[in-house]
């Protein structure tokens, strides 16, 4: 689905030079690369940018920060990777699910509107796959409602959205916080684990960063119970290079969409995916819709000419076991149950050739002989 090994290639001088001089100054923990790093990425976002051990933390610190208490209600979709709900469970929060959007897969206002109680404290948009939920509508009514807003943008780093007056903004910098992950796969990947949460509230972000380290405000003086999740300094040292060329790799993978697109798009079984008029979409995942029930042969079709497919996600969080003890369904989750039914993404990333997509999209055309 990736090929992490060609893209290292490419820089491969750069990185294996970065990556030896942490070590040589043996500067593990809290290098100057991680400095580095979040400045580096804060310019890029224009947000604060506090570094942490993966996406999954960043989530947990974000609602630590915002001083969530256990039995207030989170609004999450039922359809996204199961790491956003699993940090409101451990928080001793309550996960309610809302349906997605068909056209997007995301969440939508009006499936919000519907779950919000007098319980209800946040919401956590997911810009799954890699374009933007639509915020504006999302952010008005989280204001009016007094609603906090946490951006799970572990898909999206580099994604933008247009706001009606023209105002252009960065997944993750819109609400109140913002959480990515630098897993390998990810579009701004390490080679190991790594996350940041980002703010634009100057108050936020100190706090953020103290329960990041220990809920420390001074050398051992502990004002909060806080975790720790730190960044690696071979992780930043390693993001500090890839990130000049996040531009680059978020246009290699619209590109290689546009090229699934142009040549999929005339199948009648299948629906190619939906580009929203108000984001950019930086195709974390080129994912499809298969009509008719096919989903499953058509996998097995691609994989057998030894092509990988893959499925996110084949279940809906509400169906999970650990979720249907704690959470709640908002309404039903009726687009959710057939998204799991019928997606399918196929391979994309920064290194993938017109060869290799041309073998890809000649077996799923073989498929439907045509
Ligand atoms: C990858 C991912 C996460 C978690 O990131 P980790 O770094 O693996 O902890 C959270 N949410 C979504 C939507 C993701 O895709």
């Amino acid at each position: 689905m990736v090929d992490l090994k060609g893209q290292y290639k490419k820089i491969q001088n750069e990185i294996d030079q970065a990556v030896l001089k942490v070590i040589r100054e043996a500067n593990f923990i809290n290098g100057p690369e991680v400095g580095e790093f979040a400045n580096g990425l804060s310019a890029y976002l224009h947000a604060h940018v506090i570094p942490c051990a993966n996406g999954t933390d960043a989530l947990q610190i974000a609602m630590m920060a915002l001083d969530l208490k256990p039995g207030d209600e989170v609004i999450v979709p039922a359809f996204t990777y199961v790491a956003t709900a699993e940090v409101i469970g451990l928080l001793q929060l309550v996960p309610v699910m809302v349906d997605v959007d068909p056209q997007s897969f995301n969440m939508t206002l009006a499936n919000i509107e519907k779950a919000v109680t007098a319980k209800t404290k946040a919401i956590v948009p997911v810009h799954l796959f890699g374009q933007c939920v639509d915020m504006e509508p999302i952010l008005a009514f989280a204001k009016a409602k007094g609603l906090y807003v946490i951006e799970d943008t572990a898909q999206a780093i580099g994604a933008e959205y247009t706001f009606s007056d023209g105002r252009k903004m960065k997944a993750g910098t819109m609400g109140d916080v913002g959480c990515t992950s630098f897993f390998p796969s990810k579009n701004l990947g390490c080679y190991g684990d790594g996350g940041a949460i980002y703010t634009t509230n100057e108050e936020l972000a100190i706090r953020i960063k103290v329960i990041a380290n220990h809920g420390q405000v001074k050398k051992y003086v502990h004002k909060y119970i806080g975790v720790n999740s730190r960044l690696d300094t071979l992780q930043a040292a390693i993001l500090n290079i890839k990130l000049k060329h996040l531009d680059e790799y978020c246009s290699a993978r619209a590109t290689a969409a546009d090229k699934y697109d142009a040549l999929l798009k005339d199948l009648a079984g299948l629906e190619t995916p939906k580009r929203v008029p108000n984001s950019t979409h930086v195709f974390h995942q080129y994912t499809m819709l298969v009509k008719d029930g096919k989903r499953d042969a058509l996998k097995a079709h691609i994989e057998a000419a030894g092509i990988p497919a893959m499925i996110y996600y084949p279940i809906p969080l509400n169906e999970q076991e650990a979720y249907k003890a704690i959470g709640k369904i908002s309404g039903s989750v009726t687009v959710t149950e057939e998204l799991c039914k019928n997606v399918l993404s196929l391979p994309i990333h920064t290194e993938l050739t017109d060869a290799e997509q041309e073998l890809i999209i000649g077996t799923i055309r073989s498929f439907y002989n045509n």
